[in-house]
């Protein structure tokens, strides 16, 4: 009698990152108020968010960079990077994008349009979910408040009775309880204490970030998520002159410097998949995939991820990102 051994299809892995210096992941030019190139928002809540695309796409290229620096030169038949990082398509020098084989750790990983093989795509084994904002940092006149709400908490694992705790819609939660009122920006509201715990939903923030976070309830956090976003203002250059180019002012929004965002990788279990009908050699389980995926973070740090990270911007400190596995709290799996 043969045990067959039960794999786990998938396993979920939690991060949080924390932004170095404003976000801005781009719409693409939508006008929005006074603002020319507005973020990306929750079509249902309005609140700013990082799509799953941008994250996977920034992530393949830095993966792609950091495999290609620690390949041996004697195997490099095609380097990774940049043919298996962007989107695939052949470039006009030569290069005809990605490599699509099994033993590629960033194809595999992020998938591909076409095999070596011949045959059609792959998916990729990693999942990226869109990185949702955990804790928002809010000028107050006692210094910097990070704000938070029963949905984030609920994505960050606390208890769905945690909307429970918010009596009063118009009113902030603070650990430390009533000390009469606070500013949010430029709102004014009282406060009340905070009568259970957020650890576990706050495990991986730094202590001086946790010491000053309070609860607002949904609506009012979109609110003031939304009203303390940062603009700047820029001016486009006229390449041929080097000058500011006449009537090219714009303005655009950003997350600001010390949002706290969350995101979920999910990585599926490599050995139910095949390329050209061949089992995968660069990775053999969920682990060796979110190996592969961590290896981007410390770029991410570094370059950055969406618009603008030439004027100083982009750059997200994922929070643990140790090398060890210490930081990938709360794995989750699914039996296949
Ligand atoms: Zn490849």
């Amino acid at each position: 009698m043969t045990i067959s051994r039960v794999q786990k299809s998938f396993v979920c892995y939690r991060h949080l990152g924390i932004a170095v210096d404003p976000i801005h992941v781009g719409t693409g030019g939508t006008r929005l108020g006074r603002v020319d190139n507005t973020i990306v928002r929750d079509p249902a809540t309005k609140i700013p968010k990082i799509p799953g695309s941008s994250l996977a796409g920034a992530l393949r290229a830095y993966v792609a960079m950091a495999q290609e620096n620690t390949r041996d030169p004697s195997q490099r038949e095609k380097p990774y990077y940049p043919d298996c990082a962007g989107q695939g398509q052949p470039r006009s020098g030569g290069s005809d994008g990605h490599c699509g084989q099994r033993n590629c750790p960033v194809c595999t990983v992020f998938g591909f349009a076409r095999s070596s093989g011949g045959s059609s795509g792959f998916a990729g084994l990693a999942a990226f979910s869109d990185m949702h904002l955990l804790l928002f940092p809010v000028p107050t006149r006692e210094g910097p408040m990070w704000i938070t709400s029963p949905s984030a908490l609920q994505l960050a694992g606390a208890d769905e009775r945690i909307e429970e705790v918010i009596k009063d819609e118009h009113r902030v939660y603070r650990p430390k309880g009533g000390a009469g009122c606070v500013n949010l920006g430029w709102l004014m509201l009282e406060v009340e204490a905070l009568e259970v715990e957020l650890d576990g939903a706050l495990d991986g923030v730094p202590e001086n970030i946790r010491k000053r976070v309070a609860l607002v309830s949904d609506k009012l956090f979109s609110h003031i998520v939304n009203s303390n976003l940062e603009t700047r203002t820029s001016v486009a250059i006229d390449a041929s002159t080097g000058a500011a180019q006449d009537g090219a002012l714009f303005t655009y929004e950003a997350l600001p410097r010390g949002s706290v965002l969350q995101w979920e990788v999910t990585c599926r279990f490599p050995g139910h998949f095949s390329i050209d009908n061949q089992p995968l050699q660069a990775v053999q389980t969920p682990d060796d995939v979110h190996n592969v995926v961590k290896k981007g973070y410390p770029y991410l740090e570094a370059l950055g991820i969406g618009g603008m990270t030439t004027r100083g911007m982009g750059r997200l400190r994922v929070l643990g990102n140790s090398g060890s596995d210490a930081y990938a709290d709360g794995a989750q799996g699914g039996e296949a």
